[in-house]
């Protein structure tokens, strides 16, 4: 069994993938062709946003949306330290410091609550929440915030949103796993300032490489994050008028996100089903164990199909039996952000952010696909039910 079958998937939109490469080879622009403009054009209309600036990955497209927001040395932007290293590894890769506020127990995004009493400690250097050291003393700004919709749910963004009005802050949407989710009727990659996803070959909308994409309403926002993403290039290519990389999308890699995308929405409707017999298989077993919790109004793309043990060693067991059974599973974060080496400058230590150091010894994921057949599902639940020595 796979984790993620890719396979299943080109077998249905092979020749489509093929005569797409091959008008790229027939037309051989292969930087900038106009495959890179209509994928931005296709996917801005799904999501319903202005514009879209295609670009070489998910973490490029969170730099470019940091860079257009001119984040650098001085700079505070807040994020959950449990996420993907990319998130928060842009922030301090402008010179700006990464301050993390912990997630919410049911959804396992950014908790609203514990991300006001950051910005507070921010502020008044009160001490009653973890900031990185020296940040109080410091004059510290803080700029924004980069919100991450884990395993394909969106956060709460009509909370999160409402406190970065409060406190003059911009709000990223990390949408690199929930191209294709739903939040209170619009789509995710809409709900906040910026949005970046990415089409790493794993995620809802995968390719076959990297690739990724940001997604703004506002026109200059657009203009400065294709700028950056073209060297700073102005009104000509040697016209650079800021400092910037090249993170250009391949036009390989958009003609075959084009045939990827055909058959996306179909797939978003076979994973929501996957999910659904997911949970109603776990649920009705007589075990410990959480299955994900999607609040009313919202719609996950299940990215990764997430679930809770009791306590490491359970996870350990199940993960161990489900192994012997050839039934592949993955931990996502086994460490979170604020533990994590590359980190250590921050001064943050265990016990900071209780949720995220808990989940990240309590969950992993199951195999999650489109095409995960009912009767896959059946042993995998059959496999994880026959846990003994617990009651
Ligand atoms: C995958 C991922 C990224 C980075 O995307 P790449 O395309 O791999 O660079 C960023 N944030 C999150 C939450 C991710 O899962």
């Amino acid at each position: 069994m796979q984790f993620i079958d890719l396979a299943t998937q080109q077998k249905r939109i092979r020749e489509k993938i093929e005569s797409n490469i091959q008008t790229v080879l027939s037309h051989g622009q292969y930087i900038l062709g106009s495959e890179i403009k209509q994928l931005e054009e296709r996917l801005a209309e799904y999501v319903g946003i202005e514009h879209a600036v295609a670009c070489s990955s998910g973490t490029d497209a969170l730099l470019l949306a940091l860079m257009a927001y001119d984040v650098g040395p001085g700079d505070a932007v807040l994020t959950s330290p449990f996420t993907f290293i990319a998130t928060a590894e842009v922030i301090s890769l402008l010179g700006a410091t990464p301050v993390f506020a912990d997630i919410d127990p049911e959804t396992f995004n950014i908790d609203p609550e514990h991300l006001e009493r950051a910005l507070v400690a921010l502020r008044d250097g009160l001490g009653d929440y973890p900031v990185p050291i020296g940040c109080t003393e410091s004059s510290l700004v803080t700029k924004g915030i980069i919100a991450v919709d884990l395993f394909g749910l969106p956060v709460d963004y009509d909370a999160i949103n409402a406190i970065a009005k409060k406190n003059g802050l911009f709000v990223i949407e990390d949408a690199a796993q929930s191209f294709g989710s739903q939040y209170k009727g619009k789509r995710a990659c809409s709900l906040a300032d910026i949005a970046c996803t990415s089409f790493f070959p794993a995620k809802p909308l995968g390719g076959y490489g990297d690739g990724g994409m940001c997604f703004v309403d506002d026109e200059a926002l657009a203009q400065a994050m294709r700028s950056f993403s073209l060297h700073g290039q102005g009104t000509h290519r040697y016209d650079n008028v800021r400092i910037g990389i090249n993170g250009r999308m391949d036009t390989l890699q958009a003609a075959i996100l084009h045939a990827k995308f055909d058959i996306f929405p179909d797939e978003v409707e076979k994973r929501q089903r996957v999910a659904e017999k997911y949970t109603e298989l776990l649920s009705a077993l007589d075990i410990d164990l959480v299955t994900p919790v999607v609040p009313p109004e919202y719609q996950s793309v299940w990215a990764q199909y997430s679930i809770l043990s009791r306590d490491e060693t359970q996870r350990s067991e199940l993960q161990s039996r489900l192994k012997e059974a050839g039934i592949p599973t993955a931990v996502y974060y086994p460490k979170p952000l604020h533990l994590q080496p590359a980190f250590q400058g921050l001064g943050y230590r265990e016990g900071d952010f209780p949720v995220s150091e808990d989940y990240s010894r309590r969950v992993f994921s199951l195999p999650m696909h489109p095409y995960l057949k009912p009767e896959e599902q059946e042993w995998i639940s059959t496999i994880i039910g026959e846990e003994k020595g617990y009651s």
